[in-house]
């Protein structure tokens, strides 16, 4: 397999990839990164050896410095108790403020535009209490067909409660038969064909299964132009792309921080409200005490003065240990800066498409986009006349990956902790057993 191939002319680099273990560890010396690996637990197989674990997509690795950002919360709790509000090393009453500007540089908003709060699907459900106002002529929310499923509830329960029914008003966006990606000519057409009845475009901005990213300007432009208000889910998005959510002109998104952002299982998520939407206090929303001025919070009086920004959506006081955590690994990124991870996002992913490729089996097809704009770390790879056992096989040699019936394997090779080593040696694990095993439909 020692072969020098010139990588595709759609790619931004213009590295000679080589599928050599050799090649491999020549980029990771050469990798100005590398040194990132370090600073994150790396789980083990029962040999004592670290796992490869091409799941960050799903549940991203720990910091190290995670422990000692809880611990000062902890020690702070246990020595000044309710004090802590005002006089912990970092106040309790602002915490979530610690976390804005590091964010809202992750996104690409403005601090205003963003805010550190509850969970995903809450967030969600906020942001369509209040921009999702259905009427009797414009009623409608357009999501993917293959949306993750708690997006789909959560559209469709909105839809319930506002006394539509989803069978109507969800309208999903389907690939072409016999195609896997979304195209925008698709949404044009279908926009132009019934926009002025849909009340909110909701998308993954990065699509959970096919790895598909959507370019959200032009997404929001298109909508807009046919008076839909757009929001995105950035769940596989936040910490993975570039985003540039107030260039975009989105109405609003949410993400979670435990996937790309590596804050912890059930970690709180994130929120963004694009500006112009900042001072909109007539609009409706769910209100409690931390949406409102904070002058005036304490003073418990009646009267909801919500604070202008995407913090005004904020209902309770806010788990400080979560908070904590989110924030040992936002410092990672800042130090980092997302055009650095996504230089070497784009190189390690290449690579692991070009050794893919290299397989030339054609049982093996990768569905994420080819362009590199148009897709994050993760490629979803389809390995037909293939069942299970392939993927149990690949985890009992250490590689932990995710696997979604019938046939596809989502591997993301995380620009902060993964090796170009670990790509290579996951395609040569890959190789081996589909070599050792003929897969066949009658298995
Ligand atoms: C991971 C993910 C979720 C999970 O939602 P939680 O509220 O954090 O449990 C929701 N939507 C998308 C698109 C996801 O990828």
């Amino acid at each position: 397999m020692i072969d020098t191939l010139r990588m595709n002319a759609t790619s931004n680099t213009s590295i000679d990839y080589q599928a050599t273990a050799e090649f491999a560890d020549w980029m990771d010396q050469n990798d100005p990164l590398r040194i990132y690996r370090e600073r994150f637990h790396l789980p083990r197989q029962a040999n004592g050896e670290p796992q490869i674990y091409l799941c960050g997509n799903s549940l991203g690795l720990q910091p190290k410095t995670v422990r000692s950002y809880l611990d000062q919360e902890l020690r702070d709790w246990a020595t000044l108790g309710v004090e802590g509000h005002f006089e912990a090393e970092n106040p309790w009453m602002p915490y979530h403020e610690f976390l804005t500007e590091a964010m809202a540089k992750v996104v690409g908003a403005k601090p205003s535009e963003v805010v550190v709060m509850n969970t995903l699907t809450v967030n969600l459900h906020l942001m369509m209490v209040s921009f999702y106002r259905p009427e009797a002529q414009r009623f409608k929310i357009l999501i993917e067909s293959d949306a993750f499923p708690s997006d789909r509830y959560a559209v469709e329960s909105q839809i319930k409660w506002h006394g539509y029914d989803p069978e109507e008003a969800l309208v999903e966006l389907r690939p072409r038969e016999g195609e896997q990606l979304i195209r925008i000519e698709d949404i044009e057409a279908l926009l132009a064909e019934q926009g002025q009845e849909i009340a909110l475009i909701m998308l993954g901005g990065v699509n959970y299964y096919t790895g598909q990213y959507f370019d959200a300007k032009r997404i929001a432009a298109l909508g807009h132009r046919h008076g839909c208000l757009v929001g995105f889910d950035y769940a596989h998005g936040a910490g993975n792309i570039d985003l540039r959510l107030h260039d975009s002109q989105l109405d609003f998104a949410v993400w979670c921080t435990y996937k790309y952002l590596n804050a912890g299982p059930g970690s709180m998520a994130g929120c963004f409200v694009h500006e112009r939407h900042a001072q909109d206090f007539d609009r409706p929303r769910f209100a409690g005490w931390w949406g409102h001025d904070k002058e005036t919070r304490f003073n418990m009086r009646f009267g909801f003065t919500p604070l202008s920004g995407a913090e005004g959506w904020q209902l309770s006081n806010p788990p400080i240990l979560s908070l904590a955590a989110i924030r040992a690994s936002l410092d990672i990124f800042t130090e980092v800066g997302m055009p650095a991870l996504m230089h070497k996002s784009r190189l390690l992913t290449g690579y692991l498409e070009f050794l893919v490729d290299e397989l030339r089996d054609e049982r093996v097809r990768i569905i994420t986009p080819r362009d590199p704009a148009e897709r994050g770390c993760q490629l979803s790879i389809q390995l037909r006349r293939t069942n299970r056992r392939l993927f149990d096989e690949l985890s009992r040699r250490g590689v932990i990956a995710d696997w979604r019936e019938p046939d596809v394997i989502r591997v993301a090779p995380v620009p902060l902790y993964n090796s170009f080593r670990e790509v290579y040696d996951f395609v040569a694990i890959l190789q081996s057993i589909l070599d050792l095993h003929q897969y066949d439909e009658q298995q």
